[in-house]
């Protein structure tokens, strides 16, 4: 291009529907289905209480925070394949003070346990606690340990408990999804979601489950085999 043709030549190459419009005083981008069924009065009534529940479970900032294999599991459910931003709860927040729901993933040893109701005591309220995992619920497969903590529950009020060892990503969105309806409704007790993967077995007796489950064990798959003929 030669110094003395200008860089756009033709005015239509550069004007958009958007800002044609926008010029001619009409910008219709903030236009939506719900702001027409408002009409010529956009306003909305409600109670303060309702507004603010809405807005905190709308709203959730996590903690960043793990402690055992759970967390893996949480990593997970924060990448790529998961979409926890869609419910407005994916940012991992790296001070308690910028948090206000701390998802407890693991074991919690009794040397951990202070350090744990600290971390929580840092962080403003209103807060919520999510329980993840076995351990987080009962001490789990580490229950008999002397110096494991037979749950977060013992030291901080825990909200939501997500039962699994560990409960798939799938089973912590869902729990968080609960947690923000029930803040939404204003609800505070605490209650154990039932993870999706366990619903077809809802109406089962406890033995049948154990039965089921066993049936679709393939212990190929679950036993882990070390080799120790190749180790080092
Ligand atoms: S529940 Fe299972 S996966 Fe989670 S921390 Fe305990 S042992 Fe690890």
């Amino acid at each position: 291009m030669s110094s003395d043709q200008p860089f756009v030549t033709d005015d239509s190459q550069v004007l958009t529907d958007t800002r044609d419009a926008r010029l001619a005083g009409a910008d219709n981008r903030f236009n939506s289905k719900l702001r027409e069924a408002f009409g010529s009065s956009p306003f909305i009534l409600t109670k303060f209480d309702k507004f603010m529940n809405w807005v905190r479970g709308s709203s959730m900032f996590m903690l960043q925070f793990g402690i055992a294999c759970c967390s893996i599991e949480m990593m997970h459910t924060y990448a790529v394949k998961h979409d926890l931003d869609r419910f407005g709860a994916g940012v991992p927040r790296a001070s308690p003070r910028q948090a206000d729901v701390i998802i407890v993933p693991g074991t919690i040893v009794s040397k951990f346990a202070p350090r744990m109701k600290r971390v929580y005591d840092q962080m403003p309220e209103p807060k919520f606690v999510v329980g993840m995992g076995s351990c987080t619920i009962s001490g789990g497969p580490f229950q008999e340990g002397y110096n494991v903590i037979k749950g977060a529950e013992e030291v901080i009020p825990v909200d939501i408990h997500i039962p699994g060892c560990p409960p798939r990503p799938e089973a912590l969105v869902y729990g968080v999804a609960k947690l923000q309806e029930r803040i939404a409704n204003g609800e505070s007790s605490p209650v154990v979601v039932k993870p999706y993967e366990l619903e077809q077995f809802g109406d089962l007796e406890r033995d049948e489950i154990v039965d089921q489950l066993a049936e679709e064990i393939d212990t190929d798959d679950l036993v882990m085999r070390y080799n120790w003929a190749d180790s080092p």
